[in-house]
């Protein structure tokens, strides 16, 4: 379907944005439904996003992505946040309701129905070691504490960024043990990857062109699964060394189809088309 004066807009803000795979993903979905609708991606520097947010109104575009470095400083700007994204702290989809912006956050969803599908997973009872504590590692926190995770770890190359992130939850989710552990302590690393029940990366080491880790993976729990979210490259060092050593391991893919596929349900109130999404993702 050609771009009409009537198409509904649909985007993304980021930063950077061109590696992204949304559009790729929502414009195929768009298509397959017959819907006069065009998904776009906007790079918006850091400092641009209050401007940027305004102009979703002002331009009436009907939804938006969110992703890194916003997720968390676009809430400011928005009119409403769903509880889920209030408690997580960040929102990576934000829908137009006639001048009203609602901030919502489908990582959470997203992530539980990846490491649901991927590798038979889910948080009740279990202990993630998870590595990265901004926008990303907010979603599997929430994930993990509104699904009766029992521990968590997490370790950031800035250790204040964890302290801060295990701080904010530990106010709200009393169930749950949330610790930070050092990455420069090899040996307390090591005792909490032979804790773990399932190893996240929510950082960037691994994307094309960012280093990768030094973590002691052969210390991970024999039984223990692996969740990279980079999907980018799809097979990362993490994941290639952790199926070495025998383990589950999945990369983010899956997560980044069902965040894509509730975004799009919030927005339209269709049926995602999760098939034909997914092949537009290239798998
Ligand atoms: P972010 O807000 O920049 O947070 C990443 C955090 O990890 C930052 O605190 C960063 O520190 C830290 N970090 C960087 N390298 C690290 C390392 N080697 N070890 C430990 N921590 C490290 O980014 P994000 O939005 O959370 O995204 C993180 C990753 O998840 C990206 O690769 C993104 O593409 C991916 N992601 C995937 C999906 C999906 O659907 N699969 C969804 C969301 C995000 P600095 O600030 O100092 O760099």
């Amino acid at each position: 379907m050609g771009v009409k004066a009537t198409t509904n807009i649909y985007g993304i803000f980021g930063h950077p944005v061109k590696h992204s795979l949304s559009p790729d993903m929502h414009n195929s979905a768009f298509n397959t439904l017959g819907l006069n609708s065009v998904y776009v991606a906007f790079d918006i520097a850091p400092d641009n996003i209050e401007e940027a947010t305004r102009a979703i109104r002002v331009m009436g575009i009907k939804g938006i992505n969110i992703t890194i470095p916003h997720k968390q400083t676009i809430i400011p700007f928005l009119d409403e946040v769903s509880p889920d994204a209030k408690l997580t702290g960040a929102v990576n989809t934000v829908k137009n309701d006639n001048g009203k912006l609602w901030g919502f956050n489908t990582d959470v969803g997203g992530f539980l129905r990846a490491i649901r599908e991927d590798l038979d997973f889910s948080p009740a009872g279990n202990t993630l070691f998870l590595i990265g504590a901004g926008g990303a590692a907010r979603a599997v926190l929430s994930a993990f504490c509104m699904n009766d995770g029992a521990v968590v770890y997490i370790a950031d190359i800035i250790q204040a960024k964890a302290i801060e992130l295990a701080n904010q939850f530990k106010a709200n989710f009393h169930n749950i043990t949330i610790e930070t552990v050092s990455l420069e302590d090899q040996n307390i690393l090591e005792q909490k990857f032979g804790e773990a029940d399932i190893l996240v990366n929510a950082s960037p080491a691994g994307m094309d062109g960012v280093g990768s880790h030094d973590i002691p993976l052969a210390s991970l729990n024999k039984n223990a699964v692996v969740y990279d979210l980079v999907y980018k490259p799809p097979n990362t060092k993490l994941l290639n060394d952790s199926k070495e050593l025998g383990h589950k391991a999945s990369g983010g893919l899956t997560m980044l189809l069902y965040q894509g596929a509730e975004s799009f349900e919030i927005w339209t109130v269709e049926r995602a088309p999760v098939e034909i999404m997914k092949k537009a993702l290239g798998y």
